[in-house]
């Protein structure tokens, strides 16, 4: 990211790039790449059933699990994280409270 600034960019979006160099390239390259796509697929357009395939796909395969495994996987590591570090710092708490 060549801005350090890129979260304001995308807070304020053109007011950062008013006075951003790098975020008003950026901007236009996007508004570029959104113009040629435009231009090039303006007359294309999906067939009336490909919704609905999509939306039978989705219902046969049933909802994913990565999430929920990504979750378990983050709060095991949380709680690893808690078991390591707590007994170190229960001596420092016990001083500090006298
Ligand atoms: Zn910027």
């Amino acid at each position: 990211m060549a801005c350090p600034d890129f979260e304001d960019l995308l807070r304020e979006g053109g007011e950062h790039a008013a006075h951003c160099e790098h975020c008003r390239a950026l901007l236009e390259a996007a508004a570029d790449v959104d113009a040629t796509l435009e231009g090039a697929f303006a007359g294309v357009s999906a067939p009336p059933a490909l919704a609905a395939s999509v939306r039978r796909l989705g219902a046969a395969r049933g909802p994913s699990m990565v999430p929920e495994v990504l979750d378990l996987i983050g709060w095991a590591a949380v709680l690893a994280l808690a078991a390591v570090l707590l007994p170190r710092f229960l001596p420092v708490i016990e001083a500090l409270r006298g």
